[in-house]
């Protein structure tokens, strides 16, 4: 028996199924998609058994045999090992890459096989009984024989032992001490009666386990109900009234929290149109993507959850992404609070051993929900009934590092894999999604309206120019100055938005212009103002304020551009009493910071919740009457043909975050270019003419939804090996492919040196290409088996999220 083996090397040529030899031992028990070590040059490494077959081309000298089997049950199914090859070519990326992104990463480190008895009623084989000695769990060595293995693999199979790949390191599975009292009472009796009348707490101790014979508790449980030392309790288990075992516990990220059930709304009409439209393609089995068109607040998540309940009842699973989860705990809470103990949520901001824990839960089938960010659509769920995707035009559901793969056509796969429907939702959607559920091939849901028919919130455009020939330097606005104003006298509470990408704050000689940037990469250093210094956001450079132009030696020279902590201390010179909350990425760094962050300002305990883009999404607060945006433009001016797009988006969402309830909100957006279409737009709330819109621009610079787009990344550390190697490739492409096929560049990039690497680019702009995935294919291997010797760092992106 030989099994194929992709093995834990990203290299070009190794980019391919190994032959091992199966050893008898393993010939019982290996199937696809467990990992084994095995030999590869002159050392061991993990692979994937992909495949397993009777004969193998390699000669018998040649051959080498699998040197451990990790996992008696495989960690992945075969259909994610139908999803790894899929991955591979479109994507670009290394067959292992796709295997190990599927998986928690504890399972990618360190491991040793427990063994443990699950059921201690069941008779055990001697063989069995032989390898326990007594012990409740055991390690399991690679060298027990294959009749071992059988039994052993059967008794996991009928829950009598259990297997476990235990994590070295601190990510172990979880174990708490428990106390397991003797069931035999005459046994009990016996201990009590041979401890002496002095040893009283003893005494007590049998007492109460005789009155509790066979309980099982946790060992400091028993400790606080009895009121006793451990050394008390040690003797008492000595001499034999219980024993310690240790049992494995999952880690709870929401252990601390009372999570309340809610009940499922009466839907309003447009609710329940999309939810029978979902559901009919549901009980149909059909592999069908919606669209879900809402406004903000129009009451998507109430269509999710009902649709999920129905696969729940049906014992189907449901995956829910979110873009950020850390982001969104009003979102994730809400979730819990429908389905309780059926949820798992999958996010960064868990451990290594907590994302293990949930991941078990998953896989075992201990949960029916998950809701995660990206990753969390790799979920290794075995009966489907539902893919959700919300906010479906983030940027975040496509992977920017190798492999770069995108949600939703992750979803999209699994939805045909196991017929079932795919909801897209979102207040805008992306132009790609619109336009397919325009063509038809998504089903378009809409709702128009938000169910008590709250009114979105007004939005005032202020043209900050305007403000300037006034003689406002201030970065507020009168209007939105005084906005505030009335707040803070009605005690309301108001967001504030700084829209920061692609934008901070500099340093700059107000005598020549020169902006201090980066001695490694073509970018401006970012101010940091509580440490006084200047940090580069690309490669970590950083160094001390100048106090000198470099290039004038004038004095003037000082930090430009608006920060949250400029606007923070803006709003305590011209609001004193102002309760303000700071959100970005200095006061979220701590685990759980975003979460505490909303909930005291949920509590009322701030006026004022200014942050960065975080706070755009999934904020649900009564209270906030006023959103206010401090500069709108700076998506505007991105080098992207997605700028527009992303500005309305932003925008909308953000306005979105007023007047949900009762009280009636406002939003007031600075901008220095009021009569953009996308701002335009976006007073209005108007997704479908800005979508009109856009999509003429779109068509006359043929850019997606009219074509399909692939950036191709050169950087070396020479300039001129750069621009030779980008000038290769494009001309090569210009070569392989189709006449109607453009390819742009190559040229220097936005961002033309980072790290001390220059920067090129290509774009491959088409319509139809059937050969791409081979041609890419093609470029690779040149570049992997050639260009790669010379220094130079290849990256293909196909439907990049940017094209900067
Ligand atoms: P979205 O996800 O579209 O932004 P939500 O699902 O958050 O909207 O709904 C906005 C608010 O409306 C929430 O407070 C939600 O509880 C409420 N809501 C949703 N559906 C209904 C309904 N059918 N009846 C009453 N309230 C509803
Ligand atoms: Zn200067
Ligand atoms: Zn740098």
């Amino acid at each position: 028996m030989y099994a194929e083996v992709i093995v834990d090397v990203a290299a070009y040529p190794i980019d391919r199924p190994f032959d091992y030899s199966v050893p008898v031992s393993f010939r019982a028990l290996i199937e696809s998609g467990s990992r084994v070590k095995v030999p590869f040059g002159n050392r061991q490494v993990l692979g994937f058994v992909t495949a397993l077959k009777s004969e193998t081309d390699v000669p018998a000298e040649k051959q080498k045999s699998i040197g451990e089997l990790l996992d008696i049950e495989p960690v992945l199914t075969r259909e994610m090992l139908a999803l790894t090859k899929w991955m591979k070519r479109h994507t670009l990326c290394y067959e292992i890459d796709a295997l190990q992104v599927m998986l928690p990463s504890a399972l990618r480190a360190k491991y040793e096989k427990v063994l443990r008895i699950v059921n201690k009623n069941a008779e055990l084989p001697p063989s069995i009984q032989a390898l326990f000695q007594q012990k409740e769990s055991v390690e399991l060595k690679a060298d027990e024989s294959n009749e071992v293995l059988s039994t052993i693999k059967r008794l996991v199979k009928e829950d009598i032992l259990s297997l476990e790949t235990a994590v070295k390191q601190k990510t172990a599975v979880k174990k708490v001490r428990m106390v397991q009292v003797n069931a035999d009472s005459t046994h009990l009796n016996t201990v009590y009666d041979n401890i002496s009348n002095q040893a009283k707490k003893q005494k007590d101790v049998v007492k109460w386990m005789l009155d509790h014979a066979g309980t099982r508790i946790v060992s400091t449980d028993l400790l606080k109900l009895l009121n006793i030392t451990n050394a008390v309790l040690q003797e008492v288990i000595k001499k034999g009234a219980a024993t310690f075992e240790m049992e494995e516990v999952y880690r709870d990220p929401y252990a601390n929290r009372t999570i309340d059930i809610s009940s499922k709304l009466a839907l309003t009409n447009e609710q329940q149109v999309a939810l029978s439209e979902i559901l009919h393609a549901y009980d149909a089995h059909e592999a069908k993507t919606f669209l879900l068109h809402g406004i903000t607040g129009s009451g998507k998540t109430e269509v999710y959850l009902q649709a999920i309940e129905r696969a729940i009842l049906d014992g189907k699973e449901a995956i829910v992404l979110v873009p950020e989860i850390s982001l969104t705990p009003q979102m994730t809470n809400r979730f819990k609070e429908r389905f309780g103990a059926h949820v798992a949520v999958l996010h960064s901001g868990l451990s290594t051993g907590e994302k293990y824990d949930e991941w078990r839960k998953i896989k075992r089938g201990e949960v029916k929900v998950v809701v995660g960010a990206r990753s969390a659509i790799f979920a290794p769920f075995q009966n489907i009934g539902l893919i959700i995707l919300d906010e479906e035009h983030e940027a975040t559901y496509k992977q920017d590092d190798t492999p770069r793969y995108h949600a939703r056509d992750i979803a999209i796969w699994r939805s045909e894999y196991y017929h079932c429907p795919v909801i897209l939702g979102s207040a805008t959607p992306s132009l790609e999604s619109y336009a397919r559920a325009k063509k038809g091939n998504y089903g378009l849901l809409t709702l128009a309206e938000r169910p008590k028919k709250q009114a979105l919130p007004e939005v005032s455009i202020i043209d900050m120019r305007e403000q300037l020939k006034n003689g406002n330097r201030s970065m507020f606005s009168l209007e939105l100055a005084e906005a505030i104003q009335i707040r803070l006298d009605k005690q309301e509470q108001m967001v504030l938005f700084l829209n920061r990408r692609g934008h901070s704050s500099f340093v700059l000689c107000r005598d020549c212009g020169t902006v201090v940037e980066c001695k490694n990469c073509d970018i401006s250093m970012t101010y940091h103002r509580h440490q006084e210094r200047i940090k580069c956001h690309y490669c970590g450079e950083e160094s001390q304020v100048p106090t000198l132009c470099p290039q004038c030696n004038s004095e003037h020279i000082r930090f430009f551009g608006t920060g949250t902590q400029k606007v923070q201390e803006e709003l305590a010179r011209l609001f004193p009493a102002a309760r303000v909350l700071r959100m970005d990425v200095d006061t979220t760094r701590k685990k759980g910071a975003h979460e505490q962050l909303l909930q005291q300002f949920g509590e009322g305990k701030a006026d004022i919740l200014l942050g960065t883009q975080m706070i755009a999404k999934g904020l649900d607060f009564p209270n906030i009457t006023l959103v206010g945006v401090l500069s709108a433009d700076t998506t505007l001016h991105l080098a992207d043909f997605r700028a527009a797009e992303k500005t309305f988006q932003l925008l909308t969402q953000v306005s979105g975050r007023a007047g949900r309830h009762d009280k009636e909100g406002k939003v007031i957006v600075q901008t220095y270019t009021p009569e953009h279409y996308a701002i335009q737009f976006a007073q209005n709330h108007d997704f479908v003419p800005f979508y009109n819109q856009e999509m003429m621009n779109r068509k006359q610079y043929a850019y997606p939804p009219f074509t399909y787009v692939v950036l191709i990344q050169f950087t070396h550390e020479d300039v001129l090996m750069t621009a030779e190697y980008a000038h290769k490739a494009a001309n090569w492409l210009r070569e392989n492919l189709s006449d109607t096929t453009d390819i742009i560049g190559p040229s220097a990039s936005s961002i033309s040196r980072v790290q001390n690497r220059y920067r090129y680019q290509c774009l491959i702009k088409y319509k139809q290409e059937p050969t791409l995935p081979e041609v890419l294919q093609q470029l690779t291997r040149m570049y992997r088996t050639d260009w790669m010797k010379k220094g130079l760092l290849m990256s293909i992106d196909l439907n990049p999220s940017s094209i900067m």
